[in-house]
């Protein structure tokens, strides 16, 4: 699919540094669960890592590679006696969650990394996940994201439908696939508070921005799947979810999740008939657009680039899904 015209000025508004210096804490959401900003290209408030500690450690998603060394500092400021973690746990192998695993398991050679089977070979050999980056956000926004380096095979343990892990102490967590948002998806519950790391299946809710935002990127985007997910987390009694993208969310968690439902579900059958009437692309980003503003309240100016990149990507996505889905009807009824 070619490129949407307003892709290029998206990344590149928001190739902006920031500088932040390191010295953040990551910030406490039990005894035993920490947020930790990965400070993603320099910004807080975008991408989170979950730090769960029993007596052994584990931490949820890596960042982007070029946010190893501040989630290094970071959990060192937590604990000055810290060495490394036992378990990497990338919920899926996607730049923002993944890209930084290689680096960390370098830094940490005791630990292990349990990624969904389905996406073990792109943490071994990353050149797809490179290649389907610098497709998503061209060349120049990868110089601040950063290269992801192989992860040894003999350091990647396959998850497949589900994996139960005792950190000790009483924290267990039970780490289970939730495709939808991408074939390789998995989210974490960390048994004894059912608090929900979600990966990127509940989409995104940003600060000042306190709506769900479905995130439905290509290539691996799956409405049914994703719907599925979704609809799986509604019965499973959560006392709260913790989103890479942003932070925690305890309040009205059963509206959140349903509100999520409905968007991605209108989302589906607008891209449905965009593909349906041979309208381009740039439309139905143009319909995401007015439609996620129009649900938080604002005006399209006010909509940030961050929130922007990703409803440009959900557009993409959304729209080549129902193009194969389209194809597949075709070819059933020929
Ligand atoms: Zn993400």
């Amino acid at each position: 699919m070619p490129l949407p015209r307003v892709l290029g000025r998206i990344v590149n508004s928001s190739v902006r540094i920031q500088s932040v210096g390191f010295g953040n804490m990551p910030k406490e959401i039990s005894s035993d669960v920490f947020l930790v900003d990965t400070l993603a290209a320099g910004i807080p408030g975008l991408v989170a890592s979950y730090l769960i500690k029993g007596e052994k450690s584990a931490l949820v998603d890596a960042g982007y590679p070029t946010s190893a060394n501040t989630l290094l500092s970071e959990l060192r400021a937590l604990d000055a006696s810290w060495r490394q973690v036992d378990f990497l746990i990338p919920t899926h192998v996607h730049l923002d969650h993944a890209g930084g695993v290689g680096h960390l398991a370098r830094a940490m050679p005791k630990a292990r990394i349990l990624v969904n089977e389905h996406g073990a070979k792109h943490l071994i050999d990353p050149a797809k996940l490179i290649q389907s980056a610098v497709g998503l956000f061209g060349k120049e926004a990868m110089s601040l994201f950063g290269t992801p380096i192989p992860v040894p095979t003999d350091r990647v343990e396959m998850v497949s439908d589900v994996c139960d892990l005792d950190l000790g102490a009483g924290v267990g967590l039970r780490i289970f696939w939730t495709p939808g948002h991408a074939w390789h998806h998995m989210s974490v519950l960390i048994e004894s508070e059912r608090l929900l790391v979600t990966g990127d299946a509940v989409g995104l809710r940003y600060q000042g921005f306190d709506i769900p935002i479905p995130a439905t990127p290509p290539p691996g985007f799956n409405e049914e799947q994703y719907v599925k997910t979704l609809t799986g987390f509604t019965g499973m009694n959560l006392a709260g979810l913790l989103l890479p993208h942003f932070g925690l969310i305890r309040e009205d968690l059963r509206g959140f999740l349903e509100k999520n439902l409905e968007t991605i579900k209108q989302w589906g059958s607008r891209a449905f008939d965009a593909v349906n009437f041979g309208e381009p692309v740039d439309r139905l980003f143009d319909w995401f657009m007015t439609d996620i503003a129009n649900r938080a309240g604002k005006s399209l100016d006010e909509i940030p680039d961050h929130i922007t990149r990703n409803i440009m990507f959900s557009a993409m996505g959304c729209y080549s899904h129902a193009q194969e889905v389209r194809t597949k009807q075709r070819s059933l009824e020929t």
